[in-house]
């Protein structure tokens, strides 16, 4: 088997992945800061680890999948604050529907949630050793993290000293440098707060997921990930505060970022206002639809928003679902394999194999797709040419459609025996009638009547069968 290769930020290049411990993976991605609903822009990100993780445990590996919840934040207190409500009490609503949206985008690969508010006493800890080992210092506003300390500062990012000054974050003029960065905030006003050796406050923004890393994988595991926007600040600052602790051994062995779902050219973000909630896009499209749509773009590349392609990807999906159709319906059982049949047995084994290479080539959802697309287009010549199909090997198509598609989250839907209404048949009844009498000119007035409405009929020795019609 080839080896599973995965692009690393750190390195810039794809590599040959090998995890810390044999066969046992750990894997954090970034959650939400929950104080608004989520877009589409968070979906992209959330299937695109769900589709790493699910292609990850396919393939023998055990992994653990760790996500951390902003539930304490700047944002979170702004937010309140303009609603007059309890800051911690909106986090669990939000959080509450962030579940929701997750379990509509039939996300299941995550095996712990990790609260900030949660973890405070490993926070401090944490904090107290960055202080202790001369990485940290205090002021009166706070605890901050002296990035002149940590000469690898901004190797993540791929920065130099000098640009890294270009970023002004944190204003503060307690601070020793412009980048240092905050891990504890003294109380102002009536903001949640947990007393600490510095006075009662909150944590900062980055040490919540060092601190739940640290907990619940250790000071080094396999993965982490999360959007392109985290790679700085939020995941340098990450690097510097545990490495700091650990004596600069690496924290993460592969840094994953997902690319941006973007409307016109912008991030769709909840700060630009141009963002549609996930439960808004549900209203229109099927969960499949959309996690189609995502998994034919590759998870690096940036997604330009476009109702078109959510229409492309609703009609590849019935058609992909019409052939599993036709291939139940044409299934008879017969002792032998045709030759067109044994090519087709023959091309599932291949594009199995080529669905696995392109997966292993750094998660090619676009690639690996078009295998089953293959198959689809294979399977309904063989139908069409045949009329029927080999019920062995019918069964061994829609395993492997549904085996494949599982990947992604699409043709995962029972198989629902579809009746045609009742006027339509009716019609095809008319039909034989009307071959019965040998009138052909009704007959096919009423078959090509039926065409428009997408079912096909064939004629066959055991009476006429109808087939749905591929949509492209
Ligand atoms: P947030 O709640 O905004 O902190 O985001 C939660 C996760 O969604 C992070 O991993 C972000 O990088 C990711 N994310 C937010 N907006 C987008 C977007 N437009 N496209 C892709 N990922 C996003």
């Amino acid at each position: 088997m080839n080896p599973l290769r995965v692009y690393n930020t750190y390195t810039r290049k794809k590599e040959d992945f090998k995890p810390i411990d044999g066969k046992r993976v750990k894997m954090f991605v970034c959650g939400p800061t929950v104080y608004d609903l989520s877009h589409l822009g968070h979906a992209r990100t959330y299937i695109a680890y769900d589709i790493i993780a699910r292609w990850l445990r396919y393939r023998g590996y055990d992994l653990f999948y760790l996500m951390n919840i902003t539930d304490v934040d700047d944002k979170i207190i702004e937010r309140a604050k303009k609603r007059r409500e309890d800051p911690l009490k909106m986090a669990r609503e939000f959080e509450r529907l962030f579940f929701r949206d997750i379990r509509s985008l039939n996300i299941d690969t995550i095996d712990l949630y990790a609260h900030a508010s949660e973890h405070i006493p490993e926070i401090i800890d944490q904090i107290r050793r960055m202080i202790e080992k001369g990485f940290a210092y205090v002021t009166q506003t706070g605890v901050y993290f002296d990035v002149s300390k940590f000469e690898d500062y901004g190797k993540l990012s791929h920065q130099k000293p000098e640009e890294l000054r270009r970023h002004r974050i944190e204003p503060d003029p307690n601070k020793r440098n412009l980048q240092d960065f905050s891990l504890w905030k003294k109380r102002k006003g009536e903001e949640p707060a947990w007393d600490s050796p510095w006075g009662k406050g909150r944590p900062g923004w980055h040490i919540e997921d060092t601190a739940m890393a640290e907990k619940y994988l250790g000071q080094q595991y396999d993965i982490h990930g999360g959007g392109a926007d985290l790679i700085f600040p939020h995941h340098e600052a990450e690097i510097a505060q545990m490495e700091s602790i650990s004596g600069k051994k690496p924290m993460t062995k592969y840094w994953v970022h997902t690319g941006f779902l973007k409307v016109k050219g912008k991030k769709m973000a909840k700060s630009l206002g141009n963002f549609i909630t996930i439960q808004d896009a549900l209203k229109d499209y099927d969960v499949e639809t959309l996690r189609l749509f995502f998994s034919s773009t590759h998870y690096h590349s940036p997604i330009n928003f476009h109702e078109k392609g959510l229409e492309q990807a609703k009609r590849t999906l019935e058609s992909l679902y019409a052939t599993l159709d036709n291939v139940r319906r044409g299934a008879r059982s017969l002792k032998e394999l045709k030759d067109d049949e044994r090519a087709l047995k023959r091309k599932i084994k291949e594009n199995r194999r080529r669905f696995g290479e392109a997966m292993d080539d750094d998660f090619n959802t676009p690639l690996a797709l078009t295998y089953i697309y293959d198959l689809d287009k294979d399977s309904n010549k063989l139908l069409d040419k045949q009329g029927n199909i080999n019920d062995r090997l019918a069964d061994d198509l829609i395993a492997t459609f549904k085996e494949l598609g599982g990947i992604f989250g699409i043709l995962q839907k029972e198989r629902v025996e579809e009746e045609l209404p009742e006027d339509l048949k009716a019609l095809i009844e008319e039909r034989e009638r009307a071959r019965e009498r040998k009138d052909w000119r009704t007959a096919d007035e009423i078959r090509n009547w039926l065409e428009e409405f997408g079912v096909i009929l064939e004629d066959t020795s055991q009476g006429v069968r109808w087939k749905k019609k591929r949509q492209f």
